[in-house]
């Protein structure tokens, strides 16, 4: 069964005025089409492995043989990643979104790193010096959260990682409206967040 892109869950402009429809557009439908389209064609003559969700395929590359590892790193840990990336996101007026955090991830956030204040800053700062493409994370590991980043599409699952939340930085994702300014991006990205569902993830982070 090939992969498919499922649709955004709100509008292109409804990260706006923090991520704008123009780059959402293009990144939803362009962006992560290709790594669906590219995904699937390595995966053409491997049933059983197109059988598998995306995040047990990446979650095990070593099952992956290698003359198409390469290609199911990227394009897999990319249609994982932005399937991740649009449902962490909402738009800033909604219930749960934007703001301080809430439940449980709340609690270990606050244990973990002060307080939100200090969490934002060690995200911001850790994803900032990412050279070049990639994506900065928060996982759970040995029952405290830690802060990593990724090169390209890596993802934490092929380092037996969940991703509580991730942010894109490859410039597609935000050179439209902050061109060069990474940092101002990465600051105003939080008014997307969906605490609501980082709580779901945490969840399952934690099993
Ligand atoms: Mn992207």
């Amino acid at each position: 069964m090939a992969y498919e892109l499922a649709p955004l869950p709100y509008d292109y402009a409804a990260l706006e005025p923090f991520i704008d429809a123009q780059t959402m557009q293009l990144h939803h439908d362009k962006h992560h089409q290709t790594y669906i389209t590219n995904v699937n064609a390595a995966l053409a003559n491997h049933q059983n492995l197109a059988a598998k969700s995306v995040d047990d395929l990446i979650s095990d590359l070593n099952a992956v043989p290698e003359d198409i590892r390469t290609v199911v790193r990227n394009n897999g840990g990319g249609h994982s990643n932005h399937s991740m990336f649009w449902t962490i996101m909402g738009p800033a007026n909604a219930s749960g979104v934007g703001g301080n955090p809430t439940g449980a991830i709340a609690d270990q956030i606050k244990a973990d790193f002060g307080d939100f204040e200090a969490f934002k800053k060690t995200f911001n700062e850790t994803t900032a010096k990412q050279f070049g493409s990639g994506w900065g994370w928060l996982v759970f590991q040995g029952g405290k959260l830690k802060v990593i980043t990724t090169a390209n599409q890596d993802s934490p699952l092929s380092q037996g990682l969940y991703p509580v939340l991730g942010n894109d930085v490859w410039e597609h994702a935000y050179y439209l409206k902050y061109q060069n300014k990474r940092p101002d991006y990465l600051a105003a990205w939080w008014n997307v967040v969906n605490w609501a569902e980082v709580n779901k993830r945490f969840e399952k982070a934690k099993k």
